[in-house]
């Protein structure tokens, strides 16, 4: 009896045992060859990162070439950013689907959602709830955000409406909120309107920060020039939205 007892329990105990903790993985994508306020974006999302993983325990790799969304390269890798672009060929965007369709985490800022008629990758339209981009205020200017839903780790500890700082906004057609599939976050305040001067958005439905429920996505519209990182409140948001990317896993 006695026997039988520790033969059972010493082919318990490796079971129970508690895997190995590694650092969870965020590799961020970005490109130097695009507009040059997205480019000082991402370099200083780069730092700001760089930093922020530290805090959370987080390792954060980059590169500049799309080439590497491929599966090898995806392997072990708990979360992709794109701080600026988006993938061109048909071969890195059917990595991309076929991460985020098998559990991958994504954070897409600013230009990173840009789509129009030219892109012609109807997945990635889906995937953002069917938001294809409308139009955009010029120059970037400051904004009146409400945090629409304050319920997830990513938003909780944001107050119900803050300014953001200068950012060129984006208005999206189809309206992503109309998906049942999407949680929308974050939305410019109609008192916003009209906002820009050269190019202006005169009102409407304004999503700026949403996820697709059905993915563990996020995308954020901010990312244009050298101000996104300057407002303590914003980056709190900007911090939390990766650990909530990475929580959720
Ligand atoms: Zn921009």
């Amino acid at each position: 009896m006695q026997g039988s007892r520790l033969i059972l329990l010493l082919a318990v105990v490796p079971l129970c045992a508690a895997p190995e903790e590694r650092p969870a993985r965020v590799l961020a994508f970005y490109s130097k060859n695009v507009e040059a306020d997205h480019v000082e974006f991402a370099e200083q999302a780069v730092r700001f990162y760089t930093d922020a993983a530290k805090r959370g325990h987080y390792r954060l790799e980059t590169t500049n070439s799309w080439d590497d969304l491929h599966a090898d390269r995806l392997k072990g890798v708990d979360l992709v950013l794109w701080l600026n672009d988006s993938p061109g060929k048909p071969e890195q965007r059917a990595a991309f689907e076929r991460y985020m369709e098998h559990g991958g985490g994504w954070i897409g800022y600013h230009a990173a959602g840009y789509n129009d008629a030219s892109t012609k990758w109807p997945w990635f339209v889906r995937f953002l709830g069917g938001a294809v981009f409308y139009g955009n205020n010029w120059p970037p200017l400051p904004a009146k955000l409400v945090v629409d839903d304050r319920t997830i780790p990513a938003t909780k500890r944001m107050p119900a409406v803050f300014v953001a700082p200068d950012n060129e906004w984006y208005s999206w057609w189809p309206d992503p909120r109309a998906s049942k599939d999407v949680r929308v976050l974050m939305t410019l305040d109609p008192s916003n309107f009209p906002i820009g001067l050269k190019d202006t958005i005169t009102g409407g439905d304004v999503p700026v920060v949403w996820t697709h429920t059905k993915y563990r996505m996020m995308y954020i519209n901010m990312g244009h020039g050298d101000k996104i990182f300057t407002n303590t409140t914003q980056n709190r948001f900007l911090a939390d939205a990766v650990r909530w990317a990475l929580q959720k896993r």
